[in-house]
C-alpha cells in the first residue's frame, strides 16, 4: 500500500481538494482518506453504499434502468463504436466464451428466452431492430432476403465463408463511414439483382445512401450515362 501525503481537513478545503488525509484509523480501523465534506471515511463510506444497495436491491435496479434508459443515445453509440474499434477483441472473446456457455446453458437459455419474449413482446422486437440496424444484422438480414429472391429465379447461392466475411468487410465499411462523416451509407448491388446481378460481395459496393436511392435499379454504366 503506498503512503499519502497527510492534509488536513482545513488544507483541503483551502486548496479545493475534495479530500484529506490524516493518517489515523477511522473507527472501524481504515487508514483511508476523508471526505471534506462531511469528515467520514472513504472507505467506511463505500462500504456503506454496498451494504446500501445490498438491502435495496430493488432500488438499485430501477435506478440502474432509468440510468440505461436515459443514457440509452450515448450507450447503444458508445457500444456500437467499441463494437467497431476492438472488432477483433469482440469475436475472440465471443468465440472463445459464448459457445461455451451457451452449450452448457441451451435448456436454460431457451426457456429463459420463451418467457422473455411473452412478457416483453414489443421490447424483443426494439432490440430486433437495433440488431438489424447493426452491420451484421444487416447482412444477414440482406443475405436472407436475397438468397430467397434469388431462389425464386432459380439459382442457388453458395457462398464461401471468405465471401461471408467479405460482405461483412462491406458492411463494417459502411458502418464506419457513417460514424465518421454522419452521412448514412450502403452496401449496393453495383449490376441490381433486378437487372440479373449476382448477390455475391464480387458484386457489392459501399455508395452513399443517398446515391443508392438515385440509382434505384439502374446499373453504373446507365448512371454515368445519366451523369454525362
Ligand atoms: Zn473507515
Amino acid at each position: 500500500m503506498f503512503l499519502k501525503d497527510i492534509i488536513s481537513r482545513s488544507e483541503a478545503k483551502t486548496a479545493g481538494i475534495k479530500r484529506y488525509f490524516t493518517g489515523n484509523r477511522c473507527k472501524h480501523g481504515h487508514i483511508s482518506e476523508r471526505k471534506v465534506s462531511n469528515g467520514e471515511c472513504v472507505d467506511c463510506s463505500r462500504a456503506g453504499t454496498a451494504a446500501w444497495a445490498v438491502k435495496n436491491t430493488e432500488h438499485v435496479r430501477e435506478y440502474k434502468i432509468k440510468y440505461r434508459s436515459d443514457k440509452k443515445h450515448e450507450i447503444r453509440a458508445y457500444e456500437a463504436k467499441y463494437r467497431i474499434d476492438n472488432l477483433d477483441n469482440v469475436r475472440i472473446y465471443q468465440a472463445k466464451y459464448f459457445k461455451k456457455y451457451y452449450a452448457y446453458n441451451r435448456e436454460k437459455l431457451l426457456n429463459y428466452q420463451d418467457g422473455y419474449r411473452a412478457d416483453n413482446g414489443v421490447k424483443v422486437k426494439g432490440y430486433a431492430a437495433i440488431y438489424r440496424a447493426t452491420p451484421e444484422g444487416h447482412a444477414i438480414r440482406l443475405k436472407h432476403t436475397s438468397k430467397r429472391r434469388a431462389l425464386k429465379r432459380g439459382h442457388e447461392i453458395n457462398w464461401t465463408n471468405e465471401d461471408h466475411e467479405n460482405v461483412k468487410r462491406l458492411f463494417q465499411e459502411a458502418a464506419r463511414l457513417e460514424l465518421q462523416t454522419g452521412v448514412k451509407y450502403h452496401v449496393d448491388h453495383i449490376i441490381p439483382l433486378s437487372r440479373g446481378g449476382d448477390h455475391h460481395p464480387s458484386n457489392m459496393q459501399v455508395v452513399t445512401a443517398a446515391y443508392n436511392m438515385t440509382k434505384g435499379s439502374r446499373t453504373e454504366e446507365e448512371m454515368r450515362k445519366r451523369a454525362a
